[in-house]
């Protein structure tokens, strides 16, 4: 199984050798908690985490 990994940018966790999302290859291995975001408009998280796209993030980076 190949590791996962949080883009440091955009959070979005991810396994491979860059961002799905934003094309960074700035990423920690070492992250803490995951949540998925459904609806960006309606969560406390997204906006706490200042996500505009739905996804799966890590919710700390390290
Ligand atoms: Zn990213």
């Amino acid at each position: 199984m190949a590791k996962q990994k949080a883009c440091k940018k955009c959070r979005t966790i991810y396994e491979g050798v860059k961002c799905p999302k934003c094309g960074s290859i700035e990423a920690v291995d070492n992250f803490k908690g995951k949540v998925a975001i459904l609806n960006t408009e309606e969560s406390e998280i997204a906006k706490n985490l200042e996500i505009k796209e739905k996804g799966i993030y890590a919710t700390r980076l390290r």
